[in-house]
């Protein structure tokens, strides 16, 4: 192994010399097939995971619903003291795992901290919200009677995850679900599994010093089968499923089909549109790193771009001039501003997108190859491209789908009503972005006939939220919301609970009913 790569895994104790276990519910354990962690900028293999059979997760499944009948008791304020306990533990290892997360997924070290500095704050966040996770008492229309909405704990909460936030979405999912006095297992992407592990040995040592069953908190690694039959388990009221709208929609209807909750994050496709009013000094910059940060490989990454015509030269011509100064590297050097795509696979998608953008006659204005430099031959870097379809049809290829790479298309328009058309005609609805400095514009994108996206940014690029509001898109991104604003009420049952203090027993409604 590299020295690169092996100071980063001795740095949170992943040893390198033997098989890693990739299954957790109190104790570590996997004996099933062995999946490879491998390297996105250098190719090496970083390490092999040993991950669930099927009794495993059988049995951490069980360990986990035992887990939650424990948990389920502890009071909402305690289970807050325990999050604040894993928020600093996470927090003193924030670096060694954001660098684990530019080494394994392959995003820039600032991106890779960041994403644990997500998971640091939607710790705080939850435990503030462990102390106010409140019900509500309604008015009852019979005398001497109340009714109480009570928010109880939910049972076992799966988390199955996507490669491209190894360490966030899993965090927004375990906060407000120990929060609301849930036990959590946990299948990331085949790919990352190092980063799971490190984020699950970090939490296990801050339960066990509690006393709480591991379980509360497990993991299972693993593919599809495993993600296949956690949808399946009856014993998983909630599957909180981030990933593509291929998988998402198997997912929603095989949980829908045993009845169960399903909160579905699925792909992006997110444009930004530039009036001509627009402060282009903040506009090109974000749509820059829209486009290219995390080398196009976030869900809420820019991918279309609507100019206006009286300010597309100018902007391209800027925007192209900040696309040349991207050079590609290693993601753990602090000054790359572009590290590789996580998988082969992956840069085969980009090189399809590209062939389709040459059939149909596209102005490919940069990028659009593969780095062919000796030094990239084994990681999977490809240029950054921004490219002009000849027209704007919605039904084609490539508007219509999210390509995961750093391919941003651009249009130019006459007026905001066709910009916001063309915002509006595609499958997806996750992020969008208007920059104006214009009141009106404004009052019409954000309203009942602007942008049709979950998020609605105005003069903030699509890329990146904070986790304070609740975050997710709508139509086939999956209308799930996760993190802050009410998303936490999805990871409780409300039990509407009408009591009778009086010495009568009325019917609701007036109803008749003499014994
Ligand atoms: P993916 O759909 O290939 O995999 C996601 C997860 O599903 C993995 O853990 C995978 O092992 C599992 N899986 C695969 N088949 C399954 C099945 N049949 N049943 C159950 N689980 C199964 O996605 P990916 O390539 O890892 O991630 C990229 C996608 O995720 C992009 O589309 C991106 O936009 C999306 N994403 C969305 C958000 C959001 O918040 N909306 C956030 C991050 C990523």
């Amino acid at each position: 192994l590299s020295s690169r790569a092996s100071n980063v895994l001795a740095s949170l104790d992943i040893s390198t010399t033997h098989e890693i276990s990739g299954v957790y519910d109190g104790e570590w354990r996997g004996s099933g097939e062995l999946v490879s962690s491998i390297c996105p900028t250098t190719g090496e293999v970083l390490a092999r995971v040993k991950t669930a059979t099927p009794e495993e997760l059988h049995a951490a499944l069980e360990r986990t619903r035992e887990a939650y009948t424990h948990f389920r008791n502890v009071p909402a304020p305690r289970r807050g003291e325990i999050l604040r306990q894993i928020r600093e533990a996470l927090a003193s290892k924030r670096d060694e795992l954001g660098a684990l997360v530019s080494l394994e997924m392959g995003k820039i070290r600032t991106e890779g901290v960041g994403e644990v500095q997500e998971f640091v704050d939607i710790c705080d966040y939850a435990v503030g919200l462990s102390r106010m996770m409140n019900g509500r008492v309604v008015a009852s229309e019979r005398p001497g009677h109340s009714i109480l909405e009570v928010p109880n704990p939910l049972g076992v909460v799966a988390v199955l995850s996507a490669f491209n936030f190894p360490v966030a979405v899993y965090g927004w999912n375990l906060a407000l679900s120990l929060a609301a006095g849930n036990a959590t297992i946990w299948k990331p992407s085949p790919t990352t599994p190092l980063c799971s592990i490190a984020v699950t040995t970090i939490i296990s040592r801050v339960l066990e010093r509690n006393s709480v069953p591991g379980a509360v908190a497990s993991l299972v690694t693993g593919g599809k089968e495993v993600g296949e039959a956690i949808v399946e388990s009856q014993d998983v009221p909630l599957v909180s499923f981030t990933g593509s709208e291929h998988v998402g929609r198997i997912v929603g209807k095989n949980v829908a089909f045993r009845f169960g909750k399903s909160i579905l994050e699925l792909g992006g496709n997110n444009a930004s549109i530039v009036m001509p009013d627009a402060d282009l000094s903040l506009a090109i910059p974000a749509v820059f790193f829209g486009a290219v940060g995390t080398a196009g490989q976030r869900c809420t990454s820019t991918r279309r771009l609507y100019l206006h015509r009286n300010i597309a030269d100018e902007f391209l011509d800027r925007l192209q001039k900040m696309y040349r100064t991207v050079a590609p590297g290693d993601p753990l050097i602090d000054s790359t501003l572009l590290g590789p795509l996580h998988t082969r696979a992956a840069c085969d998608t980009y090189d399809k997108t590209i062939q389709h953008l040459q059939t149909i006659d596209a102005n490919i204005l940069t990028g659009g190859k593969r780095y062919g430099h000796a030094s990239f031959s084994a990681g999977n870097f490809v240029e950054p491209t921004i490219a002009i379809p000849k027209s704007v049809n919605p039904k084609d290829f490539i508007w219509k789908t999210e390509t995961f790479a750093p391919i941003l298309n651009a249009a130019v328009f006459d007026d905001l009503e066709q910009a916001i058309e063309w915002n509006n005609a595609v499958p997806q609805g996750l992020s969008s972005s208007l920059w104006t400095r214009d009141l009106r514009n404004l009052g019409r994108w954000i309203g009942p006939n602007g942008s049709d996206a979950g998020i609605v940014n105005v003069n903030v690029g699509t890329s990146g939220a904070e986790i304070g509001a609740a975050f997710g898109g709508n139509k086939s991104t999956g209308w799930g919301r996760e993190s802050g604003g009410d998303a936490w009420k999805q990871y409780v049952r409300w039990s509407a609970c009408t009591i009778n203090f009086s010495d009568e027993a009325p019917l609701a409604q007036g109803v008749n009913f003499p014994a």
